[in-house]
């Protein structure tokens, strides 16, 4: 999937001519202005860099370093532990409950800064926004970062509006996922204007190439392509767990474009089945236990092909 693929070619191309001997426009105002009426937020509220991992980067580095440690759930986004360990920064790890819930009140800890997705990855499950403003009341001084990667796909959840309310609230986006554009290499950060000066101080003054730059602009300008997107994804996910639940397989409430899986003792096996056949499962034995593994949400016919799989080779 890509947002308007045709679209984003075009007005590459278009830019493509004399203006690459220039710098890019340093305060990227075309993107942030996009961004801003996107998110219905101010352009100064908006603050651009090349990929979500970078502003993250640039939030550890700025942000997220304190005396008392950082919080983040135990099982989440692999580079969290990567960049603390990078910018030196002491750290956390507040265990999920049995249903792979992030519980609010495990939270109410001393602590310098916490960082969360919502919804989790590589669980798929969301907190609610009330939650989320539960987190904030808990620390009205600590920088809170709420990593927003796959917000799109689950509606309602997004915090973004909170910023008005909340000053040490941060708020993380990215197109890579639900627009299909990781090469593009784009993400932002919403919070107060006064908070992100924080962060402006700690980047290069050229933030984003001038592909990226137009090609973004076209993206989140075509919602039409988006929305399709994401009932698709929506309905083929839903199809797909009916699907597991009929063969006994248990499975994560998911928000997301993936779903968190467990086909129990039988899965190892399954899983080498299954990446012999040219099939590539996330298998998260590693960190969450055997058998079970992340599944990422295709069309509707590579689901289909996947399901016929699965029945194929398990035996439980
Ligand atoms: C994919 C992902 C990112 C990184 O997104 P990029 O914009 O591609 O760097 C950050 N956080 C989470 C939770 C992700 O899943």
């Amino acid at each position: 999937m890509q947002i308007g693929r045709l679209n984003l070619h075009l007005a590459i191309r278009a830019e493509a001519t004399d203006t690459l001997r220039l710098y890019p426009d340093p305060q990227a105002s075309a993107l942030r202005d996009a961004l801003a009426t996107y998110h219905q937020v101010r352009p100064e509220q908006v603050f651009v860099g090349n990929g979500s991992d970078e502003v993250l980067a640039h939030a550890f580095a700025a942000l997220l370093k304190h005396d008392a440690p950082l919080l983040f759930p135990d099982i989440t986004y692999s580079f969290y532990p990567v960049y603390c360990r990078l910018f030196g920064i002491d750290w956390e790890a507040v265990p999920l409950d049995q249903a792979m819930q992030i519980r609010v009140a495990d939270y109410d800890r001393p602590a310098g800064a916490l960082i969360l997705p919502n919804p989790n990855a590589p669980t798929g499950v969301a907190l609610s926004r009330a939650e989320i403003a539960a987190l904030l009341e808990q620390h009205p001084d600590a920088p809170v970062v709420i990593d927003e990667a796959y917000a799109e796909f689950a509606p309602g959840v997004s915090v973004v509006k909170l910023i008005r309310e909340y000053p040490q609230l941060f708020v993380a986006r990215t197109f890579s996922k639900v627009a299909g554009l990781a090469s593009l290499r784009l993400g932002a950060v919403i919070a107060n204007r006064d908070s992100l000066n924080t962060l402006r101080r700690a980047t290069a003054p050229f933030p984003v190439n001038l592909a990226a730059l137009v090609a973004a602009v076209a993206a989140v300008n075509d919602r039409k392509t988006m929305n399709g997107y994401l009932r698709d994804i929506a309905r083929t996910r839903k199809w797909f767990e009916k699907e597991l639940h009929a063969l006994g397989v248990a499975t994560y409430p998911s928000q997301c474009n993936f779903l968190l899986t467990s086909f129990g003792p039988a899965g190892p096996a399954l899983f080498e089945r299954l990446t012999r056949d040219g099939v590539m499962l996330r298998d998260r034995a590693k960190d969450i236990g055997p058998g079970v593994a992340r599944i990422s949400v295709g069309t509707q016919p590579e689901m289909e092909r996947l399901i016929r799989k699965i029945k194929r080779y398990w035996k439980r």
